[in-house]
């Protein structure tokens, strides 16, 4: 992003995520000013998460000055509908069909700026996290779901139908898991947080979080150890054709899973086996801005859209 476009006042930044909504206020050289939280009202339905997302962004205005002009971004666990502008894809369900930009915005009287998590994560990491400095970067967020979003020279790519970075419904194994998208084996069943899980649940008979499959397999659990070594050769694998096809400057991962340690050891070892080529030298970094990066993005996607 250039500095001319983070040179115009300062910037609301809410991060609506599913079980919680953070908000951000920003000054125009990234200081945070104020901050909120509070745990997303998805009982009450569609009107009540509207009236949250609007009470804070009337909070964070309140802390502004008479004539302060300000910008407004949302990042949702979704996307709008490129033809209907309507919320789809959201993990939030009662987002799905909804005016959300059109709605906020008649209620704020003030543009609103609507953009998918995972864009919101890599373009916050490429501003101020483990992205900064390299040109093409590939963001994924590999948690209960995996999205990923892609920025080249701190603008994020969206697309003609704003599905870039959607590699988490790449189709790769036709004999796979049903996923929610109408497809079969697709990137999110075999490496996300919840992927991995079902599958060990329809291969066990018995329900074990990641963590704890994680934990079992450190300790030399069998069945835990095979459900985790697969889970890295599938990382590998997904992963290593991603780098194939995009040839990124570099990869930051972020979300729950990023926590695990092998990913950047035995996890990075398979990446290379997989891609295609004999000495990949793609940078895949730890996120740096940790359950941050979301609200950040979402402030930085309204101040240049
Ligand atoms: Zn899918």
């Amino acid at each position: 992003m250039t500095d001319s476009a983070r040179d115009r006042g300062v910037a609301i930044g809410i991060d609506l995520g599913g079980t919680k909504i953070e908000m951000i206020l920003i000054s125009p050289d990234g200081a945070v000013l104020f901050r909120e939280r509070m745990p997303t009202p998805r009982e009450e339905g569609y009107r009540a998460i509207l009236a949250a997302v609007a009470g804070m962004v009337d909070h964070a205005v309140a802390q502004l000055g008479p004539d302060e002009t300000f910008t407004v971004g949302v990042g949702i666990p979704g996307s709008l509908d490129d033809n209907t502008g309507l919320v789809r894809n959201a993990n939030s369900t009662c987002l799905i069909g909804k005016p959300l930009k059109t709605d906020l915005e008649l209620m704020l009287g003030h543009p609103v700026q609507v953009r998918n998590d995972a864009d919101c994560f890599t373009l916050a990491e490429c501003v101020s996290g483990a992205g900064q400095g390299y040109g093409l970067v590939f963001g994924v967020i590999m948690g209960t779901g995996c999205g990923g979003g892609i920025c080249y020279n701190g603008v994020v790519r969206e697309g003609p139908h704003r599905i870039s970075g959607e590699w988490g419904h790449y189709s790769v194994d036709p004999q796979g898991a049903e996923c929610y998208c109408g497809n079969r084996g697709c990137v999110e069943t075999l490496i996300s947080g919840s992927g991995v899980e079902n599958a060990y649940c329809r291969e066990h008979d018995m329900r074990l979080s990641m963590d704890q499959i994680v934990i079992k397999a450190r300790s030399g659990d069998p069945r835990c150890s095979m459900a985790f070594e697969r889970f890295l050769d599938d990382f590998g694998r997904c992963l290593g054709g991603l780098i194939s096809t995009l040839d990124p400057d570099a990869v930051v991962l972020g979300g729950g899973l990023s926590n695990i340690d092998e990913i950047f050891t035995v996890g990075i070892d398979r990446v290379r086996h997989y891609a295609f080529h004999n000495d990949l030298r793609t940078p895949i970094l730890k996120n740096r801005l940790g359950d941050s990066a979301g609200v950040f993005g979402a402030a930085w996607i309204g101040r240049n859209p």
